[in-house]
């Protein structure tokens, strides 16, 4: 999201939203800036991270090979929830943000409003592609955060230039033409695209 960590000289004047300062032994400091306040900082023994909260909740990881599209569905196939949120949570897979999901469901053609459960087994490998693609693509553009992502050494993430559906609203949509509209799903600004990305008819 957008929190930011960042190596700085002492005698750097402390920027607006830095909430934590690690003094590290070379005399520098680590600063953590987060202008939305979604990061939370927790304390553990080591080794105890993965077993505690909120860690231990955490889902798989989609560059791990253990991400199959037979692991998607175990995790999210029974659930009635609608896939934003859920994908969202990161309970199912970790570390997808709100501009991941947008293009990931954008790219497997799926509503943010569909229920998991609704999806078929082709939908869901689908949905685990677009998921790998979406971050393997993110991971060599050097991340997407709009305005103020950059990563430790202060470079931009290149991935923004690389967006089909998040913050395209009115445009056309690259696979079908279609203009892109916005919504608003569990809080966050959601893209689709209305062609590509329809409410099958119930059955
Ligand atoms: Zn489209």
């Amino acid at each position: 999201m957008e929190g930011r960590y960042g190596v700085y000289p002492t005698d750097e004047p402390i920027e607006k939203h830095t909430h934590v300062i690690f003094h590290l032994t070379d005399g520098t400091e680590l600063r953590y800036r987060d202008v939305r306040q979604f990061g939370t900082m927790h304390i553990f023994k080591a080794g105890e991270e993965w077993n505690l909260p909120p860690l231990h909740k955490l889902g798989l990881e989609p560059l791990d090979p253990a991400f199959t599209p037979m692991a998607l569905k175990n995790r999210i196939g029974d659930k009635p929830t609608k896939l934003k949120p859920l994908l969202l949570n990161q309970e199912a897979v970790a570390g997808l943000g709100n501009i991941y999901v947008d293009e990931a469901l954008h790219r497997a053609g799926l509503h943010p409003e569909r229920p998991a459960n609704s999806l078929s087994a082709k939908e869901m490998k689908k949905l685990h592609d677009a998921i790998t693609t979406v971050l393997q693509e993110a991971v060599e553009a050097g991340g997407s955060s709009i305005k103020s992502y950059v990563n430790g050494q202060g470079e931009m993430g290149m991935f923004q230039q690389q967006l089909h559906a998040y913050g395209q609203t009115g445009k056309p949509c690259r696979t079908c033409g279609q203009l892109i509209e916005k919504t608003r799903l569990a809080g966050r600004g959601t893209h689709y695209c209305p062609k590509c990305q329809r409410i099958p008819a119930q059955k």
